[in-house]
This record gives C-alpha cells, sequence and structure tokens, in this order.
C-alpha cells in the first residue's frame, strides 16, 4: 500500500514528523534500522522497510519529514515560528507532541530548560524558544502575557504550577455568547514580564512533575501535560477604535503512543481495566472529525478534548509532531504512530 497522497496547503491542522537516531540501547542490541528519510534533513516523505524486500517497503508522506540531523533549532524555525505568528495574529493554536515513549516528546517540547542569562542551551526545545521569540517580538507593544501549566493522568487534573502539592482541578462548561468554553477551576495563571521568568514556571512544574513520576512509574509515559502561553494585545482599528486581541498557545507533551491500544480499536474490556488512554484515543477522533469536516465533533468525550475544544476546529491552528525511532526494535510502534499521524491530515 502507498501512502502518498496530495497534501492540502490550506488545512489548518499541520502533521510533520521527527526521528531521532538510534539510542545506545539500540546500537548496543543491534537493532537494524527500518526508517529511512530520502530527501534528506527537510524532506516530505519517510520510508519504512518492513520486511526482507523492497516490495514490502511502505512510505507516508507528510507537510515535513525531520530526518535524525534535524536539531531543535531547525524543528523550532519551521514548525513552531510560524505558529507563533499566528497566536499574534489572534489564532488559538495547539502544538502536540505525539509518539511512543522514549522518542523524543519531552526533548522536542522542553529539551534542555537550562537559562544562563538569556542563552538557551543548543537542546533548548519548544517551549523555552517559543518564549523567548514571542517576548522578542513583542518588545515594542503593549500587551500582557500569562502561563499555565497542567498535568492530565486517568482523566485527573492537577496543576504543576500550585503551591499546593497535589491540587486537583475542576473542569465545567460554561456556555458564553453561544459558544461552549470550558472553565478550569482554581487554576492558576501566572503573568510573566519575560521570557525567563517564563522558563522559571517551566522548570518548577516539570521539577514537579519529575517528583511524582518517581513516586508512580507510569505517570510519565500516561499523561499529558499542557503548557499555555496566553498574550492579550492592545490594538487600535483604522478607525481608531481601541480593543484587545488575544491569542493563546498550547504546548502539548502528549502521553506514550503506546497508550492508545493496538490499532485504536475500541477494547471495552482493556478500557476499563485503563490500558487505553481515553484522552489520546479521543483526541485522534476529534481530529479525524475535523479533518473529515463530521457534524458531530466528539470533544466532550474526554478531558483533554474538553481542555482543547477553544483550540481545535474553526479559527485555529494545529500542529502534530509525530517523534520515531529509526530502529527495527520499535517497528510495530513506529507503523502504529505514523498511522495515526496520516489519518490526521
Ligand atoms: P519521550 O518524552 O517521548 O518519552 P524523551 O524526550 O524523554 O522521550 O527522549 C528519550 C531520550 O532520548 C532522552 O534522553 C532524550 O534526550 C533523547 N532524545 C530524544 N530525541 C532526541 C533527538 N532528536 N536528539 C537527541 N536526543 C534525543
Ligand atoms: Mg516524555
Amino acid at each position: 500500500r502507498d501512502y502518498e497522497r496530495e497534501i492540502n496547503e490550506d488545512t489548518s491542522i499541520h502533521v510533520v514528523v521527527r526521528c531521532r537516531g538510534r539510542n545506545q540501547r539500540e546500537v548496543k542490541e543491534n537493532s537494524g534500522v527500518v526508517l529511512s528519510t530520502p530527501e534528506g534533513v527537510n524532506g516530505k516523505t519517510v520510508d519504512l522497510s518492513m520486511g526482507p524486500n523492497a516490495l514490502s517497503n511502505k512510505t507516508y508522506a507528510f507537510d515535513k519529514v525531520f530526518s535524525p540531523a534535524a536539531d531543535q533549532t531547525r524543528i523550532f524555525e519551521d514548525t513552531v515560528l510560524p505558529i507563533v505568528h499566528e497566536m499574534l495574529a489572534g489564532f488559538n493554536c495547539t502544538i502536540f507532541a505525539y509518539g511512543q515513549t522514549g522518542t523524543g516528546k519531552t526533548y522536542t517540547m522542553s529539551g534542555d530548560m537550562t537559562d544562563t542569562l538569556g542563552i538557551l542551551s543548543d537542546d533548548a526545545g519548544i517551549i523555552p524558544r517559543t518564549l523567548y521569540s514571542l517576548f522578542h517580538k513583542l518588545e515594542d507593544t503593549e500587551s500582557t502575557v500569562k502561563c499555565s501549566f497542567i498535568e492530565l493522568y486517568n482523566e485527573e487534573l492537577r496543576d504543576l504550577l500550585s503551591a499546593e502539592d497535589n491540587a486537583k482541578l475542576k473542569i465545567f462548561e460554561n456556555e458564553k455568547k453561544g459558544h461552549a468554553a470550558t472553565i478550569v477551576q482554581g487554576m492558576e495563571e501566572t503573568y510573566i514580564d519575560s521570557a525567563s521568568s517564563g522558563i522559571k514556571l517551566l522548570q518548577l512544574g516539570s521539577h514537579k512533575r519529575q517528583v511524582a513520576a518517581t513516586k508512580c512509574n507510569d505517570l510519565s509515559s500516561r499523561s499529558h501535560t499542557i503548557f499555555t502561553i496566553t498574550v492579550l494585545t492592545n490594538r487600535t482599528t483604522d478607525s481608531g477604535e481601541e480593543y484587545v486581541s488575544s491569542g493563546k498557545l498550547n504546548l502539548v507533551d502528549l502521553a506514550g503512543s503506546e497508550n492508545i491500544g493496538r490499532s485504536g480499536a475500541e477494547n471495552k474490556r482493556a478500557t476499563e481495566a485503563g490500558l487505553i488512554n481515553k484522552s489520546l484515543l479521543t483526541l485522534g477522533r476529534v481530529i479525524n472529525a475535523l479533518v473529515d469536516k463530521g457534524s458531530h465533533i466528539p470533544y466532550r468525550e474526554s478531558k483533554l478534548t474538553r481542555l482543547l475544544q477553544d483550540s481545535l476546529g474553526g479559527r485555529t491552528k494545529t500542529c502534530i509532531i509525530a517523534t520515531v525511532s529509526p530502529s527495527r526494535s520499535n517497528l510495530e510502534e513506529t507503523i502504529s504512530t505514523l498511522d495515526y499521524a496520516f489519518r490526521a491530515k
């Protein structure tokens, strides 16, 4: 089966793939490389070799495909920077990192969070780079910026910026001007006046998550984190009227895609045993329904999609970064990640 098809440039959902190099374990196990990016660092296709002969290869096409040679700067400039501009233009935007545990979701979203007097590490991920780029662009504008950082685990929400240790959050719907908006009761929204203060919040929340993950070993692979940046800017219309434009960027480090269950199929027993991540599964359905322009978008079926409802569909921009390993030992998960990502186009 060949997976190439035309890419629609107008779509508001962009799907890119990032492939890391083999890690030490994969090299030591002598696990062969089954994934290649024939167009080099910055192409649009990825080839999987599925068996002993070339006929059993599979080619997938995406908006962009990054080979292991693509560094953090390249990912930021090619996929994130355009979205930062969309946010400043007043769009609600979301960037997801989707993939098997160990393929680089957290490296891509957060990476090295060291901030030495405004100098970031080469390994800095999307969130620190976004904060610097944003404040640079806002230099001469009257605007306010706020951040929140929450975690979703087993359909329970925790505030990673709260002073409390285990601040559980509740969400409810608020019907406002005919638009359903999801309200997160009691969530910390911290105003920041510089990139470095935003990075401090990221460090604080990540540390909190790390501490909790050492107590509960599947938390880091089964939980989602959402770092949200909201920008409010004072603007004036051509006729001199003042108004506030608001844009939002959700940066989402998703649970490991292995938690979606084989082929994403509905398996009642697995769902009840908590083996399938409801939010991850529902996110896939919501995105598919948006892509297919379905009349019913099942936002309400999971907390993640309820939380992101105002940023998915309609006048919004979404980018999914699917992260994969190149090794034979992960081939099955890689296929399921690429299939999920491909269905989102
Ligand atoms: P995930 O969050 O998907 O479970 P991580 O981001 O924790 O995976 O990545 C697993 C390990 O691989 C980390 O040590 C990370 O630094 C490293 N890694 C992942 N992707 C890359 C990459 N593109 N370049 C260099 N190191 C990477
Ligand atoms: Mg991670």
